[in-house]
């Protein structure tokens, strides 16, 4: 099957076309066909697109919403200079998956949309406001663009950490504020956390039951999962994604009481606080250069610039005490599992987030870590050392389809 794989924004839309089926997800033999992404929609929008095998095309064009930006990777899918293998049409399209940010108390698995579907991930819009309109919006414009009849399947950020135990997912509030308003740790990069601990299983062999990890979701969003006997009991992001580990705009964990002080004394509002704690903060706040790590390791490197070795060192210091909360959490991990654009990429980060944790069982290989390559999947921890670690780059677009395809064929959830 040739599954549209569908990840809209506000004003972008990423999309891949993934061949998969249950033989070819058994045999792990699914292949990316084409991808790609549209930016700026709305306005002169951004097109990068890259059929496997071809050169890529960039180009701009100007796209008024997200059904134009479909229609639009329609004429590319059938433009004969960018042919993908076995797709003439529309109809070589046999279903489409949607990354959907929240599915609320709801949705604990995938699931086949359909307009009850819709009006429960309406009903999530309150929890996450700007990233589930967006993925309605893209819904809405494949059933216009697609026809009816294709299949649609929403898997969710928060799916996988639906497993939280009460303990975990409850804020020390008022309970009524959880009876009243759903007030609580929602948990996201769930896609991420659930493929990485799937790919360990897979290159150790363990069973579902048996995987006892803490994983480490590094990007410009970050977030850390517990991971015991094979479900997710605990994560850094909360309520919303700001909680957690500092990011690269985003504060992560802070007193609540820091917003009340800052109204009286800036005068600021709510909401400016809110933009300032989401957009102006973390590694970018602390640098006052930049929220991209490359960036800030280069500075640090090239000129030793004080406030950029600051958010380097309050990055891994974050990390390092989630990953020592969890240890506790799960009555000591098998491994510690990085992943995503920072966790794959910075042997650098790494090195400084394992740094000091042999007391717990963690010493890194700084000679395997130094040359774990790009995009691919390692063990990066001494011989020796109790807890592994693990370089494992992520792949939520393989989940989604492989999600979709179980879904459609109506086949139980292998990972
Ligand atoms: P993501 O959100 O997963 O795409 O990750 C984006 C983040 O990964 C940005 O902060 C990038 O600077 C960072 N990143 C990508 N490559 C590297 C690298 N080689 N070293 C350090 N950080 C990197």
């Amino acid at each position: 099957m040739n599954i549209f794989v569908l990840n809209c924004g506000s004003s972008t839309l990423k999309f891949r076309i993934i061949e998969t089926d249950l033989d070819l997800i058994e045999q792990h033999a699914d292949r990316t066909l084409a991808m790609g992404v549209i930016e700026r929609i709305g306005s002169q929008a951004l097109i990068s697109y890259q059929v496997e095998g071809k050169a890529a095309l960039k180009e701009a064009t100007p796209l008024r919403d997200h059904k134009a930006a479909l229609n639009y990777v329609l004429k590319l899918l059938t433009n004969p200079d960018y042919e993908v293998p076995g797709i003439k049409g529309l109809e070589d399209i046999h279903a489409i998956g949607h990354r959907v940010v929240h599915g609320g108390e709801r949705f604990k698995s995938s699931i086949r949309v359909d307009d009850e579907v819709i009006r429960g991930i309406e009903d999530c819009i309150e929890l996450a406001p700007l990233h589930n309109p967006a993925n309605i919006k893209g819904i809405y414009a494949a059933r216009e663009v697609f026809g009816s009849t294709t299949p649609q399947v929403a898997v969710f950020d928060t799916a996988f950490h639906s497993t939280l135990p009460e303990t975990a997912y409850l804020y020390g509030i008022p309970y009524q504020m959880y009876r009243r308003y759903k007030i609580r740790k929602y948990g996201f990069h769930g896609t991420s956390h659930r493929y990485i601990s799937y790919r360990y299983r897979d290159l150790t062999g363990k069973a579902r039951e048996d995987t006892n990890i803490i994983t480490l979701h590094l990007g410009n969003g970050s977030s850390a999962c517990a991971i015991k006997q094979g479900d997710s009991i605990d994560t850094s992001m909360g309520f919303t994604p700001l909680e957690g580990l500092m990011m690269g705009t985003r504060c992560g964990d802070i007193d609540p009481t820091v917003i009340e002080f800052l109204s009286h004394k800036e005068g600021a509002t709510i909401d400016e606080i809110f933009a300032m704690l989401n957009k102006r903060s973390g590694v970018l706040g602390i640098s006052g250069l930049t929220n991209d790590m490359r960036d800030l390791i280069d500075e640090v490197d090239e000129f030793n610039d004080r406030r950029a070795q600051l958010a380097l060192d309050m990055f891994c210091i974050r990390a390092k005490k989630y990953i020592g909360a969890y240890m506790a959490a799960i009555n000591g991990a098998d491994a510690v599992c990085f992943s995503a654009g920072i966790g794959e990429n910075s042997p650098k980060i790494r090195s400084k987030i394992c740094e000091g944790m042999d007391h717990i069982g963690i010493e890194i290989d700084e000679e395997k870590n130094n040359i774990a390559v790009q995009g691919s999947e390692m063990m990066i921890s001494t011989h020796n050392s109790k807890v592994k670690v693990f370089v494992i780059p992520t792949n939520e677009e393989l989940i989604l389809a492989r999600d979709t395809v179980r879904v459609v064929l109506n086949a139980p959830r292998r990972n």
